[in-house]
């Protein structure tokens, strides 16, 4: 099959679809993969590496469009690009429609399949194509919380390892999913007091055993929150209620009991955020204060380091998109993980939740 990957054009993505060393993966299956000049520029990717790995270059986006079968990419289809798309092709990337009534239009208009990497499943009931994503994110989020307690960013001038003899930071993560669980095993590996709280036992059972004591676990309720807050130098907002807005766990009254200095950190922001306080910012401006807490509520966190982000991505939707490759539309018929991930067919949508907050036919 020929794979199209253009570069990413949507403000600040750096990412792209297919790092070389996966476009060497899909030319050793018998693919040919057709990349647009410049598309690894933000993962400092030049095209003659991707020749090494056995593409071929082409001069714009639109004959990467034209010229491909299958179209692999990291961001939704900008207004341009879904002129060119068309029947019989594939697209396979991020999507988020629900919330993009003109791109659902555009895409429907368009006649392609598009499969959307948030909607693919794996045998454990998980989300495969989302969660490198929460795993960057996650361990980002101590980075950015130590950047924030330092002094002159604001922050009550505390290392979160502390020294012998000085106490580390205490850090709380409120959700203990993907997310929360690589921000504490990043926290507790530079020597920081963790807690994790969640809603679900069976999840806090399986922490207590994966950090073999070395993180405390807590249920998740109003008395818990605030107490965990209270006695906080950073707080981690890593909930997740399927289908729903973030939960406000954390009110500006709790807040205000924190010391001066102390850093939210608000993952969870991309669905409205978990802080009352919080408004979601950029990596120009990640920070801003509120009764002298710091808070840091970047919505694309893992857009801050593009590299890992691409390798990570790459890593997760490789086997899928060789499936594609391989069998075409076929594989979305034999493989109910691609099915799930299957958002647009030939000018219908064909994912139920899309369609219901779309008000469009299903
Ligand atoms: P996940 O489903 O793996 O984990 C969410 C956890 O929250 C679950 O363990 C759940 O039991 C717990 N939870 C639900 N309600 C709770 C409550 N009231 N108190 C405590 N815990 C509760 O989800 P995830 O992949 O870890 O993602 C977490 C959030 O981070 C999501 O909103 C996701 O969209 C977001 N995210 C943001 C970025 C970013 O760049 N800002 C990047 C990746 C993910």
């Amino acid at each position: 099959m020929k794979v199209g990957v253009p570069k990413e054009i949507k403000t600040h993505e750096y990412r792209v679809g297919l790092t070389p060393g996966a476009v060497r993966e899909y030319v050793a299956a018998g693919h040919s993969v057709l990349v647009e000049t410049n598309a690894g520029a933000g993962i400092g990717a030049a095209d003659d590496n991707y020749r090494k790995a056995g593409a071929t270059i082409l001069s714009s986006a639109r004959e990467v469009f034209t010229s491909s079968e299958m179209i692999v990419k990291v961001k939704e289809p900008q207004p341009s690009e879904w002129t060119w798309l068309r029947e019989n092709q594939i697209l396979f990337t991020y999507l988020h429609l629900a919330p993009d009534p003109e791109q659902a239009k555009g895409l429907l208009k368009s006649g392609c399949t598009a499969i959307a990497y948030e909607t693919v499943t794996d045998a454990q009931g998980g989300l495969p194509l989302l969660a490198p994503m929460s795993e960057v994110a996650g361990r980002l989020a101590i980075e950015a919380a130590g950047a924030a307690l330092r002094r002159s960013a604001g922050g009550r001038g505390l290392l979160i390892g502390g020294v012998p003899g000085v106490q580390p930071a205490r850090i709380v993560v409120i959700g203990g999913g993907v997310v929360g669980t690589h921000a504490a095993r990043m926290a507790a590996g530079l020597g920081a007091e963790v807690t994790i709280l969640d809603r679900s036992i069976p999840r806090l059972r399986e922490l207590d055993e994966l950090f073999e004591g070395r993180v405390r676990t807590r249920f998740s309720t109003i008395d818990a929150v605030e107490e965990e807050v209270f006695a906080a130098d950073v707080v981690i907002g890593a909930v997740l209620v399927p289908g729903a807005s973030a939960p406000k766990l954390v009110t500006r009254g709790m807040l205000g009991s924190m010391r001066k200095g102390s850093v939210v950190v608000d993952v969870a922001i991309d669905q409205g955020g978990c802080f009352e306080t919080s408004r979601p910012t950029t990596h120009a401006e990640p920070t801003y204060e509120v009764d002298g807490v710091i808070h840091y509520c970047v919505a694309n966190m893992p857009g801050a380091v593009p590299l890992t982000s691409s390798q990570a991505l790459n890593n997760a939707t490789l086997p899928f998109g060789l499936a594609l490759a391989n069998k075409g539309f076929g594989a979305v018929l034999v493989n109910p993980h691609l099915r799930a991930g299957l958002n647009v067919y030939r000018g219908r949508l064909t994912y139920k939740a899309v369609a219901e907050s779309l008000g469009l036919p299903f």
